[in-house]
Formats: C-alpha cells, sequence, structure tokens
C-alpha cells in the first residue's frame, strides 16, 4: 500500500460522492421541500453544538468573518489527519460557541444577531442532501436535518420557493464536497513535498496529549493552502468534540 492510499481514498470517496450529488434529481428535492414543509418555530436548538456539532465554514464564508468577527473563528474540531511530527491537519475552520455550546451569535431570544450575514449551512438549514447510515446501516441520502425532531412541519412551500431552497442545498453541498476534495488533494501534494506521512500512532497520540490540555499544532485548510494555529481544549469548551 502507498503511503498516501488512505488520502486517495479519501479523494476517491468525495469524488464519487460528487458525481452522485450532480446526479440528484433536483424535482425530487424541490418535492420533498414541499412535502415536508418544515418551518422554524425558532427554538434555536440548531444553533448550538449539543444539538448540531459545529458550524464549518466554507471558503466563501471566511471574507465575512475574517473582516468582522475573526476572534469568532476556531480549526474545526474534527482533526481530520496528522503527520509523523504530531501535527494535525483539518479541513476548514468552524464558528466558536459559548461554554453551554450556544452559538457566538445566538442572542437571548434565540435569535441570530447577524443574520443578513449568516454562514451558509445556516442559510440552507434544516435541509440537506447527504447520503448517510439509518438506524439499521442502510445508506440512503438524507434531506432534513432532525426531522420531527425541531420545527414544524406541513407548512405551505411554493414551487418557486422550493426551487430557491433545492437550488441552494446543491449548491452548498457541491461546494462542501469539493472543499473536502481539495483538503485532501493539498494534503496529498503537501505531505509528498514535506516528506511527510500519517503514522496513525502518532496521531492518536496527539490527540490524546490534546486532550489531556497540551496545546497542538493545527494546519487548517483554507482557500486552497494551509494556515497554522496552535490550539488547547479550553477553547473547545462547549464542543462535543474533539
Ligand atoms: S450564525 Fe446565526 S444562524 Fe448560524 S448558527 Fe450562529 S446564531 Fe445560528
Amino acid at each position: 500500500m502507498s503511503r498516501n492510499m488512505s488520502i486517495q481514498d479519501h479523494i476517491i470517496t468525495l469524488k464519487q460522492d460528487e458525481a452522485a450529488l450532480l446526479g440528484y434529481s433536483e424535482d425530487e428535492l424541490i418535492s420533498i421541500i414541499r412535502d415536508v414543509g418544515f418551518s422554524c418555530d425558532g427554538c434555536g436548538r440548531c444553533c448550538t453544538a449539543s444539538y448540531n456539532g459545529h458550524v464549518f465554514l466554507l471558503d466563501s464564508d471566511l471574507p465575512y468573518i475574517r473582516n468582522n468577527h475573526p476572534e469568532a473563528l476556531i480549526p474545526a474540531p474534527d482533526f481530520e489527519y496528522g503527520d509523523q511530527h504530531g501535527i494535525l491537519y483539518v479541513s476548514g475552520y468552524a464558528l466558536r460557541v459559548h461554554e453551554d455550546g450556544r452559538c457566538l451569535f445566538l442572542d437571548a431570544d434565540n435569535r441570530c444577531e447577524i443574520y443578513e450575514n449568516r454562514f451558509s449551512i445556516c442559510r440552507i438549514y434544516p435541509y440537506m442532501l447527504h447520503r448517510e447510515p439509518d438506524a439499521n446501516g442502510v445508506v440512503e441520502w438524507r434531506q432534513i436535518s432532525g426531522l420531527g425532531e425541531h420545527g414544524e412541519y406541513h407548512s405551505e412551500i411554493t414551487e418557486e420557493e422550493a426551487t430557491t431552497i433545492a437550488n441552494q442545498v446543491l449548491s452548498y453541498e457541491l461546494d462542501f464536497v469539493r472543499q473536502q476534495i481539495g483538503f485532501w488533494e493539498a494534503i496529498s501534494l503537501y505531505f509528498d513535498e514535506q516528506n511527510l506521512r500519517h503514522v496513525r500512532k502518532i496521531y492518536d497520540q496527539a490527540l490524546r496529549r490534546f486532550r489531556k490540555g497540551e496545546p497542538v499544532r493545527v494546519m487548517v485548510y483554507a482557500g486552497g493552502s494551509f494556515e497554522e494555529h496552535i490550539v488547547g481544549i479550553g477553547e473547545y469548551r462547549g464542543f462535543s468534540s474533539p
């Protein structure tokens, strides 16, 4: 097995996801959106880490937050890879949360303080287009996140509204999967250029040190290259991982 085999596996799987997304029927998505008829009831749960993990930011989200709220940026909490020196790698940034897991921008009335400038995932939520395993392990398309767990249903959604949502969802999911492909391709190139290799044991040890409170170096993929950070577990209070 070549040393980059696992990287290539990631890229192949993601490219399959990309092809599947491109082949997904927009009409079907429109029909599901209209059938479900989701409407937000303002419960605010979707903007908390305990319910939804973290808000992952696409490259297109970065200019606004860098210019206006740079303190809200943090390397996304799922460090996906590591090198033989114990440096960790992650495919993008996330939004910081308060210690209770609430988004920094969620006000006391469960309203988004930056609603007009909210991020890509916030704009399409709770719609999605992922293939995920169900409770029996059967992999199927998922189009609505947390179906039946929040919000209200059977609201009237016009064909025009549903088409707009479907276009936004497809666009988001493609951008997301392409950012992931870009990350793994950049990892492949960077590891080759820098003579780096992934050693599972060292990666696991780095994660363990981090969880015990030792700061770690994390390379964050953004805009086609890597940005270096040193982070400590204290900055991740409120997240369910790492
Ligand atoms: S930015 Fe706004 S919409 Fe997005 S998670 Fe935070 S409070 Fe919610």
